[in-house]
């Protein structure tokens, strides 16, 4: 469940540090020139409408091919990132990869597909960074209606007010704001209404487990329910296999991401598989990856 998904994500982190300590490399000393060097990329997650199937969207995923660590993933570095004050440049990197990605995708698909990127606080909380955003898909060439941006409790919480006005003036032109793993951390129902919020994503916690037979289908009927009153959108992260894929459906959630599907993928691979239409991947239940 909950737990057991925590502490692989725990463990994971920690062989990580394990083998960082191990090469004596300080992580943050080259994060300043990565960028420079272009060692980040994005992969896209692609995200489907619950109940046509069809391609509807994808998540940009951020990671860093290290020159001697290998490809290290934004579990371990967007923290480094946050604290040495290089989010701001890597988030508006990231959105403008996102937003090109958007532009060359809209040229080859017959329907444009809804593009997320995730935001950290520290670029909530400059007062410019509406602004920015917007600026930036007017350069782009990338209509407001299909970015979407998807910020956790936390860090659309601290030190609200500037990150507030951010997320109005982002919402009232178009752009969707979701709120991300919906479920963990310091959740506070009242949020769901307080906040400027389109939807919700609940975490991959709460749906992998399904169907179980106790509480995790509960806990998720309820907060879809209550996101269905409040007329926020769903989004799933997480679904692998076809018994959660019924559940999730049956219980109403609009859009499903997760290795179902696909994993996040380089944007030629999602080209090319959104041509030849993506089909569930069976295979991922017999413990086979494509
Ligand atoms: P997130 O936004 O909640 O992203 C979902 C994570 O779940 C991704 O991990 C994705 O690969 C993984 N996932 C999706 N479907 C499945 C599934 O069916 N099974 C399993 N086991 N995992 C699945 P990833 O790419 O390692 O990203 C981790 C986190 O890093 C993200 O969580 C997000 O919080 C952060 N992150 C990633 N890219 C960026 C970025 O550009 N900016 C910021 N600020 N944060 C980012
Ligand atoms: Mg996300
Ligand atoms: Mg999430
Ligand atoms: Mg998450």
């Amino acid at each position: 469940g909950v737990q057991q998904i925590a502490r692989e994500r725990l463990v994971q982190e920690s062989q990580f540090e394990w083998r960082q300590q191990d090469t004596s490399l300080s992580l943050l000393d080259g994060m300043h020139l990565a960028l420079q060097r272009d060692e980040f990329y994005l992969e896209y997650q692609p995200q489907f409408d619950s109940r046509s199937g069809a391609l509807v969207g994808a998540e940009a995923l951020m990671r860093w091919r290290h020159p001697t660590l290998g490809v290290i993933p934004p579990t371990v570095f967007i923290q480094e990132a946050e604290n040495a004050g290089l989010i701001q440049a890597l988030g508006q990197w990231a959105l403008r990869e996102t937003a090109k990605a958007w532009c060359q995708l809209q040229k080859l698909l017959e329907q444009p597909l809804r593009m997320a990127v995730n935001v950290s606080f520290p670029e909530v909380a400059d007062p410019s960074y509406a602004q920015q955003v917007i600026d930036l898909l007017d350069q782009v060439g990338m209509p407001p209606q299909y970015l979407e941006l998807e910020l956790t409790e936390t860090a659309m919480m601290r030190d609200a007010s500037v990150s507030l006005l951010n997320l109005r003036q982002l919402k009232a032109v178009g752009i969707h704001i979701v709120l991300d793993d919906f479920g963990t951390g310091f959740s506070s129902l009242s949020h769901l209404s307080d906040l400027p919020l389109t939807g919700i994503k609940l975490d991959r916690a709460f749906v992998s487990p399904l169907p179980d037979h106790g509480p995790q289908t509960h806990i998720v009927t309820t907060m879809l329910e209550l996101a269905k009153k409040l007329r926020l959108e769903t989004t799933a992260e997480g679904v692998e296999d076809h018994a959660c894929l019924e559940v999730i459906r049956h219980l109403g959630c609009d859009r499903i991401q997760g290795y179902i599907y696909a994993q996040p993928l380089p944007l030629e691979e999602l080209i090319s598989q959104a041509r030849q239409g993506f089909k569930t991947n069976s295979d991922f239940n017999q413990g086979r990856l494509f």
